[in-house]
């Protein structure tokens, strides 16, 4: 691994009695694309926010490119981007207005304003729009240009809280393709997100749950944890019809340890040696029933099995 771009130590916040995030220890490499996530209100916004500097830790350490984000929180803010779906664009303004409004607001000279706000309209493709007021641009759009504002002093570390919450789907590849040419240029990234095909695209993934890192590491790493996978155990995918009632179905049968619905599919996990041919036998008589597939545990099932084994405790 490179030179860590953030270190997080028994990182800790507390709310009155509320401990909101608990005892963190992570690291991440520069050049990463780190995705955290957990359920809503699991902890994930504070701890970025402690991060960047705007929340005071309660307890533990985190430092970001070297500089301790509670004691030298301004040389923290000048090496970090922060972009969250609230991000303050001047509806009034336009493009252009708003990269000028935050170019000053990092305290760019008017040269290298120039330059960096040239630089990312060309990065985010916003061109045809910098005369456009920000209020009219679609949601897509406001994010791009949300994250040309976070970019123009050149952060090494970018922050992104929810970036693509409430845009379209190619909207959100469209940003995600930007994501990672600066991943290329070797910003770091530490993004949340509810989407799995997001967290696919991570380097590396954290799940929080209640205030506590349940697991780190790459998609790989994670599916290698104690009970995602058992050994004594089958996963298959069933796609059906009537998919409720294939559901139910499916919980009342003996061998089923698990099912959970994505889509029009069931997640089946079964004791191992029950062939696919039993499980469609078994399931027929309530709908039809179509390909049946032995499957790999995905994000969404890995991240539902550490989930329930922390509601078992
Ligand atoms: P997430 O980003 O994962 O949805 P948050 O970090 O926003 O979670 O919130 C974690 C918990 O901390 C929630 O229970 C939330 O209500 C609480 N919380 C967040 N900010 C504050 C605050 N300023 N004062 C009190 N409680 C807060």
């Amino acid at each position: 691994m490179s030179a860590g771009a953030i270190t997080i130590d028994g990182l800790s916040k507390r709310y009155g009695e509320k401990t909101v995030v608990r005892a963190l220890d992570l690291r991440v490499a520069r050049g990463e694309i780190f995705g955290f996530l957990g359920p809503n209100g699991s902890g994930k916004s504070t701890t970025i926010k402690m991060l960047c500097g705007l929340v005071r830790p309660t307890d533990g350490h985190a430092s970001v490119l070297g500089f301790d984000v509670a004691r030298e929180t301004e040389r923290v803010r000048r090496v970090i981007g922060y972009m969250s779906q609230s991000f303050s664009l001047y509806g009034d303004l336009t493009v252009e207005e708003n990269l000028e409004f935050y170019g000053r607001a990092y305290g760019l000279a008017p040269e290298r304003r120039r330059e960096r706000k040239r630089e990312v309209v060309d990065l985010v493709g916003i061109e045809p729009f910098v005369r456009f007021r920000s209020a009219t641009l679609s949601g897509g759009w406001k994010q791009r240009l949300a994250l040309a504002c976070a970019l123009l002093h050149e952060p090494a570390v970018v922050f992104l809280d929810e970036p693509t919450a409430g845009i379209d789907p190619v909207a959100r590849r469209d940003l995600w393709n930007l994501l990672f040419a600066l991943a290329e240029r070797g910003v770091t990234l530490f993004v949340t997100t509810h989407y799995m095909d997001e967290a696919e695209r991570c380097s590396r993934l954290g799940y929080i749950y209640d205030g506590e890192l349940v697991a780190a590491g790459t998609e790989e790493e994670l599916r290698r944890l104690p009970g995602v996978d058992p050994p004594d155990a089958a996963r298959y995918s069933v796609a059906a019809e009537e998919i409720m009632l294939a559901y139910a179905a499916a919980r009342r049968l003996p061998y089923v340890r698990d099912v959970t619905i994505f889509g029009r599919q069931l997640h089946v996990l079964t004791e191992a040696g029950v062939a696919p041919e039993r499980l469609r036998a078994d399931l027929a008589p309530v709908t039809e029933i179509g390909e049946i597939v032995r499957i790999a545990p995905s994000l969404e099932d890995i991240f539902l099995v550490l989930t329930r084994g922390r509601e078992a405790r």
